[in-house]
């Protein structure tokens, strides 16, 4: 045992406790009578004015509800009771002699308005109970002095209690056993006993947490510092929801109150308490009726959920505009695509298109032993359109003829603008007849076609110069493919237009 401190030494130490003031002695000689007079009450009070004007506030407080008002110490027996008006006295100059302001680490007003809170609920527990045994009053109010009384003793060490307290799931005392040997209701009820405080009162504060415990003459009390002890810390302390259904099921239990009775006791117990603090000169805070508290976060949560919808709802439009943009971004990346690769008059495929897909499939005949054929197509005569009926007449005939010439090839065939009145058609895998085949088709479709030109009708004709390439022959490069097909169609040409030469 190094440093640890046994209850005896703590009380041993009475310089660091706090003593009763003198007029608080004198009326705990007064409880501890049988019989006192109502003279010695007034007696002893005159000594602290102020006691007897908090008295007097007390008797004419919505907890008594008294039918008069009260302006002396005689009426205020009246109406509290020669008995309960000496453990107020008590609990008054109790809390007086006691109380500061918070300086350091410990909430001494939290302390003082938890024990006061539990005094109130003590105080209608008991009334439910019709209990006659033992102060309902002093008794809570005093329950947890020994915190008091070891914090003030050691308070380094009480600080490491309320830390362990809120890094582990203990309790208090089982904390305060593992820190000081021992716990706050032995402390408390030693320092009472000390005090001169009569065992009613010491003695259920010894077991209000182990009421298994306790002997049958205080277990009623017990019972009730217990119970007063949960509600106190339903507006004190933390899990309060928690705690209230407790509250609410051992009530309903013991004392087979309804559910309606148990939120009217819970939230009275709140408007008393903030009448008795203020008596007490204790700040009540924002000390709300219980239901209200409720009430309030409920409200809270409605409106986290109003926005947590409203979240979804602009993640869901945040959603479906980042799709659309998604989709649009596509869109012109697949436009920009085509506009590389296609001719803007004809939409046929571009010159350098024709380039890449001739030079990719090439590289496919080479390398599957396949065939690939070119036709190589030219309008005849075309200037004489354009001088007849003007370039925009002209621009309709190439389209109409791009058109007709795209109609007419087969899905993996392509049919590109070479440029100016001239066309191209790469006809992969294809031998030599399937291409003489297509051209034919085309230039029987184009003599055929009868354009609209103004007030006109006008017929056109194609030129074409076919030519195939397979890996077994001798053409090496995609020039001389192109050069073999284009002097095939400069054959057409000087051989009478609209018709097809062949090169091989
Ligand atoms: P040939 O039968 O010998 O091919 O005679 P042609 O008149 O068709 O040949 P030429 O090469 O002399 O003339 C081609 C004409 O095609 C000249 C040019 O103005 C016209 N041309 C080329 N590109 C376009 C175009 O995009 N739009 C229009 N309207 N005309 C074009
Ligand atoms: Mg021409
Ligand atoms: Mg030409």
């Amino acid at each position: 045992m190094t440093e640890m401190t046994t209850l005896s030494t703590l009380l041993q130490d009475v310089t660091k406790l706090p003593s009763l003031p003198s007029v608080a002695m004198r009326i705990v000689e007064e409880v501890k009578k049988d019989k006192s007079s109502i003279g010695d009450l007034v007696d002893i009070m005159s000594v602290d004015p102020a006691l007897t004007t908090k008295i007097l506030r007390v008797a004419n407080s919505s907890f008594y509800a008294p039918p008069y008002k009260v302006d002396s110490v005689e009426k205020a027996v009246n109406i509290i009771g020669l008995e309960a008006l000496k453990n107020i006295a008590l609990s008054f100059v109790i809390v007086e002699g006691l109380k500061r302001k918070s300086i350091d680490e410990f909430n001494h007003e939290l302390f003082w308005k938890r024990s006061i809170t539990a005094a109130v609920s003590a105080e209608m527990i008991s009334s439910q109970l019709r209990s006659t045994g033992g102060d309902a009053f002093v008794t809570p109010l005093l329950m947890d002095i020994g915190v008091y009384v070891m914090y003030l003793s050691r308070p380094d060490d009480y600080l490491k209690v309320l830390d362990r307290k809120k890094v582990s799931e203990m309790t208090t005392d089982e904390a305060e056993r593992e820190v000081f040997g021992f716990d706050h209701m032995e402390a408390g009820s030693e320092v009472l006993k000390y005090w001169g405080i009569p065992e009613e009162i010491y003695m259920p504060i010894a077991y209000h947490h182990k009421v298994d415990d306790c002997p049958s003459e205080y277990l009623e009390m017990a019972d009730v510092l217990m119970l007063a002890d949960l509600t106190s810390s339903i507006y004190h302390g933390n899990k309060s929801a928690k705690k209230f259904g407790v509250l609410g099921g051992i009530l309903k239990d013991k004392m087979g109150i309804s559910d309606v009775e148990v939120d009217e006791f819970t939230d009275s117990v709140a408007g008393k308490t903030v009448e008795i603090l203020t008596t007490f000169e204790i700040d009540p805070g924002d000390m709300k009726p219980y239901s209200q508290i409720l009430g309030e976060a409920n409200e809270e949560l409605g409106k986290l959920n109003l926005s947590y919808e409203q979240l979804i709802m602009e993640l869901k439009q945040a959603r479906d505009m980042a799709e659309k943009r998604a989709i649009e971004a596509l869109e012109a990346k697949n436009k920009l695509k085509e506009l590389v690769v296609k001719d803007g008059l004809t939409n046929l495929y571009n010159h350098r298109h024709f380039q890449d897909f001739l030079d990719r499939e090439l590289a496919r005949v080479e390398r599957y032993s396949h065939v690939l054929s070119l036709i190589m197509i030219d309008i005849d005569f075309f200037k004489l359109i354009n001088d007849t009926y003007g370039h925009p007449q002209g621009d309709k005939v190439l389209c109409a003829i791009a058109n007709l010439l795209e109609q007419s090839v087969r899905k993996p065939d392509i049919v590109a603008r070479y440029g100016g009145e001239e066309f191209v058609v790469v006809l992969p895998e294809t031998d030599i007849k399937g291409a003489v085949c297509l051209s034919d088709r085309l230039r029987k479709k184009v003599e055929a076609h009868e354009f609209k030109l103004g007030n006109d009708i006008v017929t056109v004709t194609i030129s074409l110069g076919v030519t195939t390439y397979d890996s077994g022959r001798g053409i090496k490069s995609k020039a001389e493919v192109i050069e073999a097909a284009d002097k095939a169609l400069y054959n057409s040409k000087q051989t009478g237009r609209n018709k097809l030469s062949i090169i091989s």
